[in-house]
């Protein structure tokens, strides 16, 4: 098994702490597609937000202050410098996830440190990047054009964008935007409708087509772990290295 798999399987680790340490008040709630939440956090105590994009942090719940009851890694959908922390988070039915399905403008949730060294988005590391997204995995890559966007970055940036339907399309506006205004070429491939765009999951040919200098260029993976190992076994076959160097991951779980 190749490293970049290997470690794509370990995946992040999640440590329970003591109680709510960084306030965050939840100031917008709203449905971004039928199954993502735009969920935007200001902190409570006037707190800089210091992060880079590509970066995640940890949001926790407590249900009396005291101690953290259940806490998840999200990654920062928000470009650096903002005055909120905007997240794309998946209502999945799980145990943070149906919490934070009924929360209001007003919670107050716990959120860590930036965390995820290995994910971030550093101007000039290659001036050639190709971002493979499915699903809430667009989030860091909001971030990290969001940021390439506000401080006119002149790079190379192809992102393919996986989803099932065009209903599923995160930030559909904002990518537009994106690629009318050159900050990046984005692709949209739907996997499960039919319409005038691409269609079917990432492959060989879209990313012969879209970014046939791929061997130049960093590639940037997030979404779930299946799509990550797959995503690398692909690359890997097209000659990428697989190395950190080469190829970086977020994975959910
Ligand atoms: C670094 C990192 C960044 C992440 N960033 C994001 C993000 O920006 N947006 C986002 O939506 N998620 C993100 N995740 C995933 C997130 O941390 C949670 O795993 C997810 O929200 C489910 O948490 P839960 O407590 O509701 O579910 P759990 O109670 O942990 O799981 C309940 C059930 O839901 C299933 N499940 C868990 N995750 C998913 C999923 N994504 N799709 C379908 N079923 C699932 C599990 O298999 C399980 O059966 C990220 C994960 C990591 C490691």
């Amino acid at each position: 098994m190749n490293r970049i798999i290997e470690d794509i399987l370990n995946g992040h680790g999640s440590e329970i702490n003591a109680g709510i340490k960084r306030p965050y008040r939840l100031v917008e709630t709203v449905y971004e597609t039928p199954t993502v939440k735009k969920m935007r956090f200001k902190s409570d105590i006037g707190e800089k937000l210091t992060f880079k994009p590509g970066q995640f942090v940890e949001i926790g719940y407590s249900s009396d202050g005291s101690k953290i009851d259940v806490q998840r890694p999200y990654s920062i959908g928000s470009a650096p410098g903002s005055d909120t922390m905007e997240f794309y988070i998946g209502m999945v039915g799980g145990k943070l996830t149906s919490i934070l399905e009924k929360a209001k403008a007003g919670d107050i949730y716990n959120i860590s440190m930036p965390l995820g060294k290995n994910f971030e988005y550093v101007p000039g590391y290659n001036k050639k990047s190709l971002f493979l997204a499915a699903a809430t995995g667009i989030a860091p890559f909001m971030s990290m054009l969001k940021y390439i966007e506000k401080n006119g970055i002149d790079e190379d940036i192809v992102l393919i964008y996986s989803v099932k339907t065009d209903k599923d399309v995160i930030c559909a506006r904002e990518l537009k935007r994106f690629d009318l205004n050159g900050v990046a070429k984005v692709v949209v491939t739907l996997t499960r409708q039919e319409w005038e765009g691409e269609k079917g999951r990432i492959n060989e040919d879209k990313i012969k087509r879209y970014a046939p200098d791929i061997k130049d260029r960093t590639v940037y993976l997030c979404g779930s772990s299946q799509f990550n190992v797959s995503m690398t076994e692909l690359l890997t076959s097209m000659g990428v290295p697989a190395d950190r160097g080469h190829i970086k991951h977020d994975v959910w779980g």
